[in-house]
């Protein structure tokens, strides 16, 4: 950890390019299909897999796909955007080129609302989306042929992926890790991707710089690659933040290069100097026209473009009755918003359900280790329509708070229905005020120090009285009533 007063000296630097897998039926410019996890080189065909006088053709789906992203992020789009080759060499990469977008991308200049741990909002501009296909993929292990050669898959070659490029907005590593959340949930929401980064669907670069708070200037920044989850993003942004302090600070410079984090040391290390743009000798594809979106065609994509998360937000608060906060947190992953929304649909209790999810839906998950909300879901062994069923054995005053606690935990290992579990254990609250009276009685003839306690005015005694009451009915006393009751009786006494 770098000592507070260097920390207070240099201000991080960051620019995140995101890379997002679409998930279209086929590949970008062939009718292949677009596949996680089939065996090597089964979905190919001579344009993926680069034969010469191939012919790409772009995907419609894909450029739908596309500008979805672009107007989920509020982008400008652009009419005619130009496919470009992008030059380089790389085993995985068949044709020596990969068809992208360069210096005519279809969307720029568009924005993320960030939303951080500690409920600080900022906006992230984009710089620009552009599309481009994917390479194939290295394989260094799982074969018995492992140790002296290395395969290619090309399953991947010519999938359709955006790269979204941010400004040098982001000034910490809880930024990033909200800007990266923020984006995630958009392009979940808009259905462009399942951005789930152990199959690869969301891979993010940092670029990272440091300079003097207050300073106007950039500092020369170090792109890392290999980051393979948002912990490693935040990780090795901390890592090159204190890489280039200690640099700076020792009059050193910092070179502009490009970096490979190493999760396993937790630290980066340098790949190769960075490449400039002209070392890919960009030029127009000349196999493709340039691209034309039509106004009726992002007109038709905005007017079917899913619910976004800040008009989600708003929703929740207008049709649940929650409050802003709430909303914030409850619609960072849709899988969680639609879980919440569920669960106040089913119960008619929309503050009770954000209550419950919040806290310990939410408690559970992460108890689980799950860092990604997608992941979670999957296991959670709770559903909606349980979750609201307990909601409503609270209000209807069947249990008390304490017991719902109970039962959520034994749903959580039995995956029984609430209703059932209250009915067959007799876990009722007990409203008969006769059985609870008769439990106060017996308290107060065995407490005489605290009723005289209470007699001479130390009236916050009554709190333990309730205690011992709750106890002797086992804990499923209505605890209103007891207070009442117990009031009542002290009175008397
Ligand atoms: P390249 O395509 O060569 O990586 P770009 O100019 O497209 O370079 O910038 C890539 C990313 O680097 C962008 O996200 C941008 O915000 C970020 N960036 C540019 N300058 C800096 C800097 N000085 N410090 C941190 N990030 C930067
Ligand atoms: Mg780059
Ligand atoms: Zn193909």
């Amino acid at each position: 950890m770098l000592p507070e007063p260097l920390r207070n000296k240099y201000e991080m630097v960051i620019g995140l390019e995101v890379h997002c897998q679409m998930k279209t039926r086929t590949k970008l410019f062939c009718s292949c299909p677009n596949q996680f996890g089939d065996a090597p080189n089964t979905n190919v065909c001579p344009v993926c897999l680069g034969l010469p006088g191939a012919l790409p053709v772009l995907s419609r789906e894909a450029v739908t796909l596309a500008l979805r992203a672009a107007l989920a992020t509020d982008c400008t789009v652009h009419e005619t955007s130009v496919f470009a080759r992008k030059n380089y060499f790389y085993p995985d990469l068949p044709k020596g080129y990969q068809i992208s977008q360069y210096d005519r991308p279809y969307a720029t200049d568009g924005k993320v609302e960030a939303l951080d741990a500690g409920g600080t909002r900022k906006t992230v501009r984009l710089e620009r989306i552009h599309m481009e296909e994917d390479a194939g993929k290295l394989l260094h292990e799982g074969f018995s042929w492992s140790k002296e050669k290395s395969g290619v898959d090309l399953n991947r070659s010519g999938s359709p992926l955006i790269e979204i490029v941010s400004r040098p907005d982001i000034r910490s590593s809880q930024e990033a890790h909200a800007y990266l959340t923020a984006l995630k949930a958009i392009l979940v929401y808009a259905l462009v991707s399942d951005c789930n980064m152990e199959e690869g669907s969301l891979r993010c670069d940092a670029n990272v710089s440091v300079r003097e708070r207050g300073a106007t200037e950039f500092g020369t920044r170090a792109e890392v690659k290999n980051l393979n989850s948002f912990r490693n993003v935040s990780r090795a942004i901390e890592y090159e933040y204190e890489r280039q302090v200690h640099l700076v600070e020792a009059g050193q410079k910092v070179v502009q290069e490009t970096r490979l984090y190493r999760a396993d040391k937790d630290e980066t290390a340098s790949m190769r100097s960075k490449e400039d743009a002209h070392d890919y000798r960009y030029f127009p594809e000349p196999d493709l026209p340039p691209l034309v979106i039509s106004s009726e065609w992002r007109a038709d994509t905005l007017k079917a473009l899913p619910e976004m998360p800040s008009a989600k937000r708003s929703r929740f608060v207008t049709t649940y009755g929650i409050p802003p906060y709430d909303a914030e947190v409850l619609t960072l992953t849709r899988e969680v918003a639609d879980f919440f929304e569920a669960v106040a649909k089913e119960s008619g209790n929309g503050k009770a359900a954000s209550n419950w999810v919040m806290t310990e839906v939410m408690r559970e998950m992460k108890g689980r280790g799950a860092e990604d909300s997608e992941a979670s879901f999957a296991v959670f062994p709770i559903t909606p329509a349980s979750l609201a069923e307990l909601i409503r054995l609270i209000d209807s005053g069947t249990i008390n708070g304490k017991t719902a606690k109970d039962v959520f935990a034994r749903m959580w290992s039995s995956g029984e229905s609430p209703k059932a579990m209250v009915e067959r254990d007799g876990l009722s609250q007990v409203s008969d005020t006769g059985a609870i009276e008769a439990a106060i009685r017996e308290v107060i003839a065995a407490s005489s120090d605290q009723v005289a306690a209470y007699k001479k005015g130390r009236t916050n005694t009554i709190g333990w009285f309730v205690g011992q009451v709750m106890k002797k009915t086992g804990g499923r006393a209505n605890p209103k009533i007891v207070n009442d009751l117990v009031k009542a009786a002290l009175d008397l006494a």
